[in-house]
């Protein structure tokens, strides 16, 4: 059988015009799969395996696509229109992989803003994109929230940031502990909410529908 490379969206469909990076080395992801399968005693020669590394590394082409993008320039001001209440998107579904263990993380995002005193908003769209570059990366959930905030708060000067991601962990369920279901939740507050449990606690409430 061989493999159908048409069935992986390319990074530049996901990504668009901002990918800067060159791509992986896809090369040297295939022989370190090989590696691994030697390693857990299996024959990489045998005819299920045979293209087993080359779809490892063209998947992982995939999931570190957001490498090289820079989360910041996805956020583009829109040039005509303002706003001053606060922007949620909610629901937003994240897929990364866990630096710790390369195994994959999936859930949503929500991601809000308060406008600054400028008014200055970005696209809907652009709050998924920001979302999309950042988890298609080797990730810890921490540090996810807090990319994405960095990157609001820099794209948009706005008075206010908040971040929640909710997210299962295939390390935590499948191996280790093996606790299926269990969800993490990381949050990450900015600016006016900072220093406002109030405030968060409706966000949170809002995030989550
Ligand atoms: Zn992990």
């Amino acid at each position: 059988m061989t493999f159908e490379p048409k069935l992986i969206v390319s990074a530049s469909e996901v990504l668009g015009e901002h990918r800067e990076r060159a791509p992986v080395d896809a090369e040297q992801i295939a022989r370190g799969v090989e590696m691994i399968l030697s390693g857990i005693g299996e024959d990489p020669a045998r005819p299920g395996l045979l293209e087993t590394p080359r779809r490892v590394a063209e998947s992982y082409s995939d999931l570190v696509a957001g490498y090289g993008v820079d989360p910041v320039s996805v956020l583009e001001p829109l040039a005509d229109e303002r706003g001053t209440g606060l922007i949620m998107m909610r629901s937003i579904p994240i897929a990364s992989l866990c630096e710790h263990h390369l195994l994959p993380f999936t859930g949503t995002a929500a991601v809000a803003y308060l406008p600054g005193e400028d008014g200055v908003i970005t696209g809907l769209s652009k709050l998924a994109r920001l979302m999309d570059v950042l988890s298609r990366r080797l990730q810890v959930q921490e540090r996810l929230v807090r990319e994405a905030a960095d990157a609001l708060e820099q794209a948009l000067s706005p008075r206010g940031v908040f971040v929640l991601i909710e997210a299962e962990h295939t390390c935590v369920s499948l191996r280790g502990a093996r606790k299926p279901g269990s969800i993490t939740v990381t949050t990450e507050a900015r600016g006016v909410f900072a220093d406002d449990a109030a405030a968060r606690a409706e966000l949170a409430a809002l995030a989550r529908g």
